[in-house]
């Protein structure tokens, strides 16, 4: 879900379909010249707004936004007249764009806006929906100067997956390695669901840990996604490294170099296809199982940061390749808890963070927490108990229960005897009582089954 409008006509929401583009040689090198264009606005608006903001408050007496940068448009255009023969709105997007990246900065969401480089930041969008065109039986898109008028070159090959039942927002140009894509963005009216907190059953909650021995494994026992790249530092690293030397060794301009930057840039590509093809895929078959998902509250920059050394979470750290796998993942983890999230948002479910913390060391049998419980990455075996499990099945469903308790569909005195639950929600220190247990798929804890606090 991207952003939500609501009016008298009811509840709006936008979404956004990615398609492939297969642009003539014309139409690619008219984009290129169109990204070439937004990419100099943009980063001449960059340096006003870096260097020159000061100089410019005094003489107007006004702060730079978007809309002085957008009034200094024509003035730009005088001095270098190639921007006009690009669609101006792809111009004024480019200083919207990077307004939005100083709001980011400004509120703390992000880092300094950087100049945009060429290949890497090569997109323009089209915000007027009446400038485009989607002929999705034919598979054409209509842009401005890509049509059937003369002199112009053609609509644009594109292949629709997915058929677009909502009125047409805006279409942004991105290129993604060697290929270009058009993103979409519709808006499609949606059936208001109820709120799920007053009705929401047990069985509908479902627990997701995010593990180093399988990427997402769900409280009822399945192991969702693989690892794009099973041994870091190994095979896929030694190829990207060759061919970034093979692209530095090459003379800059020359024929050579273009074709070892799209050798690289190919490269890179089918790896963030195949991450997202996995993310999408899990995602969406977690979303499918339950209407409340619970997630460990992972914060993926001081993660990546124990994995460098700083063991702040020894039970996880357990070996250098898991380390390697978070930093690694780190960018799943997040693109996971985005799009899971809008996944359950659609069907009127949603997401649900609890506080990490002895989730991957607590017993689920009898509450025991203890480091020397898990003793591999895959194997978890309770030191006081001898209740076996994957690790990682172990833990999510810890993370179910701690779901469950916020929900309160989990009695917390049913912990009894010294399994605390804490203020912070995470478990606190257990009790060493050994107790015979039996665990079913989904199965709870003896003591919370005993108390018949919940039907499960
Ligand atoms: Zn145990």
């Amino acid at each position: 879900m991207l952003i939500c409008s609501v009016n008298d006509h009811g509840v709006f929401q936008d979404l956004a379909l990615r398609v492939r583009l297969y642009p003539t040689d014309d139409q690619e090198a008219f984009f290129g010249q169109i990204a070439g264009c937004t990419r100099l606005v943009y980063n001449t608006a960059l340096v006003q707004r870096s260097f020159l903001w000061r100089q410019y408050q005094r003489a107007e007496g006004r702060s730079l936004s978007w809309y002085t940068q957008k009034a200094e448009l024509p003035a730009l255009k005088q001095a270098a007249p190639f921007l006009k023969d690009v669609p101006a709105h792809c111009l004024q997007m480019a200083l919207f764009d990077l307004n939005a990246a100083f709001r980011n900065f400004f509120e703390g969401r992000a880092a300094y806006p950087k100049p945009r480089r060429r290949y890497e930041h090569d997109s323009f969008r089209f915000p007027d929906r009446k400038q485009v065109r989607l002929d999705s039986r034919r598979g054409l898109l209509y842009l401005p100067k890509c049509g059937y008028r003369k002199g112009n070159n053609g609509p644009i090959r594109c292949r629709f997956h997915r058929r677009i039942k909502g009125s047409l927002r805006s279409v942004t140009i991105v290129r993604d390695g060697n290929h270009w894509y058009a993103s979409i963005l519709y808006r499609v009216k949606v059936e208001v669901s109820e709120p799920i907190n007053d009705n929401v059953l047990p069985e509908e909650v479902i627990g997701v840990d995010c593990g180093v021995a399988v990427p997402f494994m769900t409280s009822d026992g399945e192991a969702l996604g693989y690892f794009v790249d099973p041994r870091p530092g190994a095979g896929r690293a030694k190829r990207a490294k060759r061919l970034q030397q093979q692209l530095a060794r090459c003379r800059k301009g020359s024929k050579r170099r273009r074709r070892a930057r799209a050798r690289l840039a190919a490269f890179k590509a089918r790896e963030k296809r195949q991450r997202k093809d996995m993310i999408e895929q899990a995602s969406a078959r977690v979303a499918r199982k339950g209407k409340v998902v619970v997630l460990e509250d992972l914060r993926v920059r001081s993660m990546t940061a124990s994995a460098r050394g700083t063991a702040e979470d020894l039970g996880r750290n357990v070996a250098a390749k898991a380390g390697l796998n978070r930093a690694i993942l780190d960018k799943g983890w997040g693109m996971f808890r985005v799009r899971l999230g809008q996944k359950l948002a659609r069907k009127g479910g949603r997401l649900l963070a609890v506080p990490p913390g002895y989730t991957s060391q607590r017993c689920y049998a009898c509450g025991h927490v203890a480091a020397t419980s898990r003793l591999s990455q895959e194997r978890f075996e309770c030191v006081a108990c001898g209740h076996e499990a994957h690790a990682d099945y172990n833990a999510a469903l810890n993370i179910r229960l701690l779901g469950l308790l916020r929900l309160g569909l989990a009695d917390p005195n049913g912990f009894s005897a010294g399994t605390a639950v804490t203020a912070r929600g995470a478990f606190g220190v257990s009790r060493a009582a050994k107790r015979e247990c039996s665990l079913g798929s989904g199965g709870m804890p003896p003591e919370l089954a005993s108390s018949g606090c919940i039907a499960v």
